[in-house]
């Protein structure tokens, strides 16, 4: 009785406050959370914890020591995992990056990966940048695997620096600044010695920021280091 009884606010919620699928744009219904039914079963899913994808791997190779990479769904522009890359990017949405975290940690149970690490970090962006897209999809992501897979995660040992640096263009007498970014920083060491720990970002394209962020935690004395994305260009 109970059941049905929240069945039915849940449908009148729907037609007060309707939602919409964020791959499609169609209304979502009932038990639907951020992606109707066919776009769930649609996306497309690398399975790169059943079967290693070499191309994944390669981004790696001779540059960065990881144990495995892991990527949840294959990004195509123009296709359904953009739409949703899209809105996790612009439209402050750390529910729906939690939700695929906790989707993703579900079928990286089957490989037990929750005995192969013991944190979980999402690359950091910098300051300000959160502040502008109000919160930061790859700790949102860390967030949603770390409750399903039983495994801390962790947002402030990592950090993102931004130095300005000045140039000056020849022939101008105009002093240009520039940010640089992608200088990130282990503030606390304690917490990344000797641990196995998964570096998580929203999506996986040449690997350089993610190349960067990791060996900064291996020169910290990370034991093994895991990338985990959601999704991968490949
Ligand atoms: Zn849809």
């Amino acid at each position: 009785m109970k059941t049905t009884f929240k069945r039915y606010i849940n449908l009148l919620l729907d037609f007060i406050y309707p939602r919409v699928c964020v791959s499609c744009e169609k209304y979502i219904l009932g038990s639907e959370n951020h992606l109707c039914i066919e776009c769930l079963l649609a996306i497309p899913k690398t399975n790169s914890h059943l079967h290693p994808i070499e191309l994944l791997e390669r981004k790696f190779w001779g540059k960065l020591n990881v144990k495995q990479v892991y990527s949840f769904l294959k990004f195509s522009k123009k296709g359904k995992v953009q739409n949703i890359l899209h809105t996790l990017k612009y439209k402050n949405k750390p529910e729906l990056a939690e939700y695929i975290g906790k989707m993703y940690a579900n079928d990286l149970k089957a490989i037990q990966l929750e005995e192969k690490i013991d944190l979980i970090i999402g690359i950091p962006l910098h300051k300000d940048k959160q502040k502008i897209r109000g919160y930061n999809q790859a700790d949102a992501f860390a967030k949603g695997l770390s409750e399903v897979l039983k495994t801390p995660y962790d947002e402030v040992s990592l950090v993102r620096q931004t130095f300005t640096i000045s140039q000056t263009k020849t022939g101008s007498r105009f002093k240009r600044f520039k940010n640089i970014e992608g200088v990130f920083e282990v503030k606390n060491m304690e917490n990344i010695e000797g641990r196995r720990i998964a570096l998580v970002d929203d999506v996986l394209t040449t690997g350089s920021t993610l190349e960067e962020a990791g060996s900064v935690l291996l020169a910290a004395g990370c034991r093994e280091l895991y990338i985990i994305t959601i999704a991968s260009a490949y």
